[in-house]
């Protein structure tokens, strides 16, 4: 058994991980990121928003993933039938990036993490996390197993859990909550997009509304390959019969308008589902440790807004972490968990109000105002935490009022 020290243990080299331990590298800190895979390696989550890159490049990550040539994403694209709903990035109310990727995530994260090395920062794949044990001072030990059984223990005066999926504090600490999203479910796989057109339809990220409730993404990457995958409530899936490529193949054919393009294409992998997808906890921070990114909070791939949502607390989680261990009082209550909260909460009324219809209601009425879309579309590049923009400041009630008086100008119309 070996034994390592360190100041600030990150668990998982994702996104999130990546960002809080670029930050600590560049501010001195020890670090150590732990890393159960060995990469490059799959994950989900390939369409990014603008406020992501406002992270990357504070942490010095922004050139070796400029350099990778990824698809640039300057908008997004909703589709109803014959509606189409386009927001531009670059007509959005809130400052910022106006264009960010569509990534393949094994590239993506291996450029990232390449990068931390080339950095300095010693990761340690194919090592997971099996155990902690907090002690009363915030340090902990952390038991790490690599492929061959050997285990070691890290020593650090703080823990960041960047594990994602693989939620490690949650399930060790028993942190794990309902979530109060509805349940929903994803089937996904990834084709060689033989028949994508050349115009800028063609590469744009598409959501094809199948029914109010089950909608497809197509994200088409810079590298030839789009990324398809279905997300509805998980009873819905179990309608359909057969294998995950069988499935596939039923609910694709519900899309009217990518039926032909992805007719009869062959999939690079059977495709994988993942069930039950959001995730809470019942803490984002504890004595001695703090959980980011999906291994904190998970709502709904709907508005793609996971790995900003990473990067935004795997950056807030190191900042305050390098803070408590040079000796200052951080107020982890209000400077992480109310900060971070703020922005999942509107985040969540969008998932909601997507699933309830009214959001979609809105997408799709041709006389929506250009101010009130530029507002919407801030959010959907991810600017959450931009309390001028009012569909921000007053998500809980904007939404619902447009959608309402819609309804009432609508009233009689029967298209
Ligand atoms: P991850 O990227 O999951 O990284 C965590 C890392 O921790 C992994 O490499 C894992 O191997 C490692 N790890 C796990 N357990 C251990 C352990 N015990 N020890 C050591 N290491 C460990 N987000 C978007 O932004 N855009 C999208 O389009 C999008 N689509 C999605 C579609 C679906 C169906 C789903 C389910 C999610 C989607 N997401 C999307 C969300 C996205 O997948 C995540 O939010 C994002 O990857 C979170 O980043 P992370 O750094 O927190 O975790």
């Amino acid at each position: 058994m070996k034994n390592i020290k360190t100041d600030v243990l990150v668990i998982g080299a994702g996104p999130s991980g990546c960002v809080a331990s670029a930050y600590l590298q560049a501010n001195n800190i020890d670090v150590l990121v732990v890393e159960k895979s060995k990469f490059p390696r799959f994950v989900i989550g390939e369409s990014l928003l603008p406020r992501c890159m406002d992270h990357f490049e504070e942490v010095g990550l922004l050139d070796c993933l400029k350099a990778e040539g990824f698809e640039v994403k300057s908008g997004a694209r909703f589709i109803k039938g014959n509606k189409v709903c386009d927001f531009e990035f670059d007509k959005k109310f809130s400052p910022g990036w106006d264009w960010t990727w569509q990534v393949p995530r094994a590239d993506f994260d291996h450029a990232l993490t390449n990068e931390l090395q080339r950095k300095g920062v010693s990761i340690y794949f194919e090592h997971e996390v099996v155990d902690v044990e907090f002690y009363k001072d915030g340090s902990s030990k952390t038991s790490l197993k690599d492929r061959n059984g050997v285990i070691t223990v890290v020593e650090a005066k703080f823990v960041i859990d960047s594990s994602g999926h693989g939620r490690v504090l949650p399930r060790l600490l028993g942190l794990d909550k309902p979530s109060k999203i509805p349940k929903h479910s994803s089937l996904f796989t990834h084709v060689k997009d033989l028949r994508r057109p050349s115009s800028l339809e063609g590469t744009r990220i598409t959501f094809d509304v199948i029914n109010k409730d089950v909608w497809l993404w197509v994200i088409p990457f810079s590298n030839g390959i789009t990324s398809l995958g279905l997300v509805g409530p998980t009873d819905y899936f179990e309608d359909f019969k057969g294998t995950t490529t069988e499935k596939l193949q039923q609910l694709m054919a519900l899309s009217d308008f990518y039926n032909p393009r992805f007719k009869d294409i062959e999939y690079e992998f059977e495709p994988k589902m993942i069930k039950n997808i959001s995730k809470s906890v019942t803490k984002l921070y504890g004595n001695g440790f703090a959980l980011t990114g999906n291994s904190a909070e998970f709502l709904d791939p709907v508005f793609s807004s996971g790995v900003t949502f990473a990067t935004e607390s795997g950056l807030l989680a190191a900042k305050l972490a390098a803070k408590e261990i040079t000796g200052e009082k951080v107020n982890w209550e209000t400077d992480y968990k109310d900060y971070i909260l703020s922005g999942v909460t509107v985040f969540s009324t969008y998932v909601s109000e997507w699933y309830t219809g009214n959001l979609q209601k809105i997408f799709f009425y041709d006389k929506i105002s250009p101010s009130v879309k530029a507002q919407i579309c801030s959010v959907l590049a991810g600017y959450v935490w931009d309390t001028t923009n009012p569909f921000v400041k007053n998500h809980h009630r904007l939404v619902k009022t447009l959608s309402k008086v819609i309804d009432l100008e609508t009233e009689g119309n029967t298209d």
